[in-house]
């Protein structure tokens, strides 16, 4: 059954359970960090980092706010990674689930045009080419189970299930939040698997929270790759 993750950051106290839990899950390594006068930590995304709590302290209408962000692939519904690489043993979609998964076969691939078709800044590379993101924990899945960082979440921040539930939810919440916070919204909840609730203006979170705004949106962006890859097999041709 096609799944989706709901993100509600009004209730995440940044706590990075769910980073460790990535990481234990997945048994990667720590990466290598500095002291940059900052709480988040690492800095950013890595072959090794799935999952990064991003952090920012902004003042939205005249009070000081701090902003967390689970960040994570939303395994996009039309992901433009996967069509970039028009590979499928290298990037594909699981037909169950909708996850969109890296293997090994990425190595080959041409990692800075995959890199940036994405929308979200989300896939990285280690030296050799090999490409690696956030799995949506399909073994976990497959056999019952929640994604790591979802089952591991203690506020209730993250929830998983079948999108039609996972949308209604967002739905509901987001009414909720607004009563509070007017700018409060759901970041492209028809485009991905990962849907975010956000209370003030999503670039206030962080450059890539929502799909930038001079692209001309993920499924625009889709259909003019679809259109023009007959054309690119011509030009191959010749
Ligand atoms: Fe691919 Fe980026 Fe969408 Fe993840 S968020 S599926 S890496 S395009
Ligand atoms: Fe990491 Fe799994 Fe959560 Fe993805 S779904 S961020 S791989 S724990
Ligand atoms: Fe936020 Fe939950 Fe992650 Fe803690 S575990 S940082 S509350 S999403």
């Amino acid at each position: 059954m096609s799944k989706s993750f709901f993100v509600d950051t009004t209730v995440c106290t940044a706590c990075r359970a769910c980073q460790v839990a990535c990481k234990q899950w997945h048994d990667l390594p720590a990466d290598v960090t500095t002291n940059r006068g900052f709480y988040q930590n690492p800095k950013d995304l890595s072959f090794t980092t799935y999952k990064v709590v991003r952090m920012s302290e902004k003042v939205i209408d005249g009070k000081m706010r701090w902003l967390f962000f689970p960040e994570q692939c939303r395994h996009c519904m039309e992901p433009p990674c996967r069509d970039t690489a028009g590979e499928e043993s290298a990037i594909y979609s699981d037909s169950a689930t909708g996850a969109v998964i890296y293997t090994a076969k990425t190595k080959g691939l041409k990692v800075k045009e995959i890199t940036e078709s994405c929308p979200y800044n989300i896939p990285r590379a280690k030296k050799d080419g090999t490409m690696a993101k956030c799995d949506m924990c399909l073994d976990r899945v497959q056999n019952g189970l929640l994604p790591a960082c979802v089952k591991t979440c203690p506020t209730g921040a993250m929830t998983f299930g079948a999108r039609d539930e996972m949308l209604a939810l967002a739905k509901k919440r987001l009414q909720e939040v607004q009563a509070k916070y007017p700018k409060a919204s759901l970041i492209d909840p028809n485009d991905v698997r990962v849907i975010y609730l956000v209370a003030f203006e999503p670039k206030e979170y962080h450059a890539f929270a929502v799909a930038s705004a001079d692209s001309v949106g993920i499924s625009r962006q889709v259909a003019l790759r679809k259109m023009a890859r007959p054309l690119t097999r011509f030009v191959q041709a010749l």
